[in-house]
């Protein structure tokens, strides 16, 4: 399973942070970003973090998901930025179109593929901080 496999990658990144930078507190949420080339559901994602978190110091921390639109680099111009969006009638969603919107040259995309920890949310302990 994808979405398994993913969690998993962000599990094994995060314990190894902590190793090196231990936190004060329990974690309650841990804030990633997906990008919208990254096709995935979340429901899964959530269940799979659930799971691989059992038992561990991140036991009933919360996936906080944030999408982030695709970003690119033009090879030709130098473009450097979003992309434009295809969307058809009677569609519930656009398509980032992988394509230069200056030139409509080949480019490279910088962001929007993968899935990254962002930040973490610890559990308040009476006191706000
Ligand atoms: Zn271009």
């Amino acid at each position: 399973m994808h979405e398994y496999s993913l969690a998993m990658g962000l599990v094994e990144a995060l314990r190894e942070e902590l190793r090196r930078h231990p936190v004060n507190g329990r974690i309650a949420k841990v804030h990633v970003r997906q990008g919208e080339l990254l096709v995935l559901s979340e429901e899964a994602l959530q269940e799979a973090w659930r799971i691989l978190t059992q038992g561990g110091e991140l036991a009933g921390s919360e996936l906080a998901i944030e999408k982030v639109a695709v970003r690119v680099r033009c090879g030709g111009c130098g473009y450097q930025g979003p992309v434009g969006y295809l969307s058809e009638q009677g569609w519930h969603f656009a398509v980032p179109v992988l394509r230069c919107p200056r030139c409509g040259g080949r480019v490279e995309v910088v962001e929007g593929r993968d899935l990254a920890i962002v930040g973490l949310s610890l559990e308040e302990q009476g006191s706000p901080t």
